[in-house]
């Protein structure tokens, strides 16, 4: 993996101003780094350009779960459940220290909206779907037995559970590192670049950015331009072309984040809200359990989504009917946060029914837009858009590029065998866990960096590999301090800032400004709590 820090930042922003691409990315989500990873993995020439952070958007928000999604098989859309499945598997080949397998279990009751038999066959049809490939086939199991296995339980009515697997994944840890292989692959990118401004003169695409940074003005020409500006597509569509058509239904889903002492789950729950065809996910995540997600409309700039009461009253009230003896109270919940799925507009009455497809399309400039799918599907999702691309290049140009090479895995550091052999040997309890986000390369944070603490050492790594700018990307993405406290994190703002000026040379003022933007963040997703 090649360094990504802020040298290479400036480097590349120099290549940007001088160079004539093959293709430019706009939009650093998953979408995009899976474009630029494709991409530039058959050797076309590639930038990517970010306006925030990387994953900063719906990409860092999601349920973190790499799953071929149980519930779209009720919507009849076997060919998204086929093939999310199948990707699923392939993530676990090509990023094993990021895609872990979960167990999950789906409790039934007497008066569930779908009968225990019919539940059954679906879960045949998801193992089927999935060519048998799970970690394990499902299996069923009666109410005492379910009780067993997950005592605290609501029992009145309980008539059994299934059991069966899907993935687990860090999101903005994925992002980060198909980010880091498309560099690797020789993509040119740069985070906090915001376009502004498309023109096209002959064949060749101008394109003016500001760097959100310093206020500087960037111009890249590229050939071909993919944007994957996920919810902000029909925003971005219309700032850049006249009479731009929407093409999206983006909805806002909420998380909340309680202790797992508080919600002692064995494995994650799958919750049936009232008698709509919602579902909420209890998942366990170490010391933790995100619940989640709830699915409404959301037509405003996707920048200003937060969590209201109202949001954080319904999962509670679901939490409450599902685990009535566990007491999880407003009080419990340590944090939540909350992305808009950028879902392409259908004719569903309602959010829940609306596709998880995504869509590929050229605008009138000739412009690819991506967007609408889920993570799972990111990589397929990529090759479609590449493909699409190629159709428009000459024959010798379509034979040079003609070899995608996403199926190697994602961090050349980390084969399938080489981590599962990483992980068998005797490991301490924080090896561990590191070696869950960072595969090997978590032996470059253990060793010791002079006097540096584990949590330095771990934000070094970021400074120098992740293109981490600033103390709120180190809190945001590339750590769960700000999601796994109750104070945020901020009780080691000194420690982290500390790194930021040794390695960036950070004033008195920059700390202050950072220390600002993570209050007013805090502010932002948690002011439900002063809602009544
Ligand atoms: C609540 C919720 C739960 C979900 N859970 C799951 C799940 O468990 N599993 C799953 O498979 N999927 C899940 N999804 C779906 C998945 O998260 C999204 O499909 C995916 O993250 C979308 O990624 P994206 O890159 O298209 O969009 P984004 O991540 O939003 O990226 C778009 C980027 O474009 C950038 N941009 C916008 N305008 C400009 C500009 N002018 N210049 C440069 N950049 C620009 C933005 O800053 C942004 O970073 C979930 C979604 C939500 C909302």
């Amino acid at each position: 993996m090649n360094p990504l820090g802020r040298d290479q930042r400036n480097q590349n922003i120099t290549r940007m101003n001088r160079e004539i691409f093959d293709l430019l990315v706009i939009g650093g989500g998953i979408t995009g780094a899976g474009v630029a990873r494709d991409a530039s993995s058959r050797n076309m020439k590639v930038a990517l350009v970010e306006a925030s952070d990387f994953a900063s958007g719906t990409s860092s928000r999601s349920s973190k779960l790499i799953h071929g999604g149980i519930r779209y098989l009720e919507n009849m859309e076997f060919k998204l459940v086929f093939e999310a499945l199948s990707e699923r598997k392939t993530l676990f080949e090509i990023a094993p220290h990021l895609v872990h397998p979960m167990r999950f279990m789906i409790p039934m009751f007497k008066d569930s909206r779908v009968s225990f038999f019919k539940m059954g066959l679906g879960m045949w049809l998801y193992d089927v779907l999935s060519l048998f490939q799970a970690p394990e086939i499902h299996k069923k199991l009666e109410a005492k037995e379910t009780i067993a296995t997950q005592s605290e339980l609501k029992a009145a009515n309980l008539v059994g559970s299934y059991i069966y697997y899907d993935a687990y994944m860090d999101d903005d840890r994925l992002t980060i590192e198909t980010i880091r292989s498309a560099s690797s692959y020789g993509a040119v990118i740069g985070n906090y670049l915001k376009v502004q401004n498309i023109s096209k003169s002959r064949d060749v695409y101008v394109v003016d950015l500001i760097d959100m940074l310093d206020q500087t003005q960037i111009q890249i020409k590229t050939k071909q331009i993919a944007s994957c500006t996920g919810p902000w597509t029909d925003i971005f569509g219309s700032q850049i072309e006249k009479g731009w058509k929407k093409r999206l239904r983006p909805t806002k889903g909420i998380h909340l984040i309680f202790p797992r002492k508080k919600l002692p789950l064995h494995q994650a729950v799958v919750m049936g809200a009232e008698k709509s065809n919602r579902i909420i996910f209890g998942i366990p995540r170490g010391d933790y359990v995100i619940v989640g997600t709830t699915d409404t409309d959301f037509s405003t700039d996707p920048s200003g989504v937060h969590s209201e009461r109202a949001d954080v009253d319904y999962l509670l009230q679901v939490l409450k009917s599902y685990f009535p003896n566990s007491n999880v109270t407003v009080n419990d919940i340590l944090s939540s946060y909350s992305g808009v799925r950028p879902l392409v507009k259908d004719d569903s009455d309602n959010p829940n029914a609306t596709s998880r497809e995504h869509l590929i399309f050229k605008d009138p400039m000739g412009i690819t837009h991506v967007t609408g799918g889920k993570y799972t599907t990111y990589r397929k999702m990529a090759e479609d858009a590449v493909h699409a691309m190629l159709k428009d290049l000459p024959y010798e140009k379509r034979v040079e590029f003609k070899t995608s090479r996403t199926l190697e895995p994602i961090n050349d550091l980390v084969t399938e065998a080489g981590y599962r052999e990483f992980i068998s040997q005797d490991r301490t309890g924080e090896e561990k866990k590191l070696a869950e986000r960072y595969g090997p390369e978590a032996l470059s944070i253990l060793r010791p960096q002079g006097n540096y603490t584990l949590l330095q050492r771990e934000v070094a790594f970021h400074i120098d590999n992740t293109l981490c700018l600033s103390i709120p990307d180190f809190y945001i993405r590339r750590s769960n301090l700000f999601l796994y406290h109750r104070d945020h994190g901020l009780s080691k703002f000194d420690e982290i800032s500390k790194v930021f000026r040794a390695k960036l040379a950070y004033t008195d003022k920059e700390i202050g400004a950072d220390l600002e933007t993570l209050h007013t963040t805090i502010k932002k997703e948690m002011g439900w709590k002063t809602q009544n």
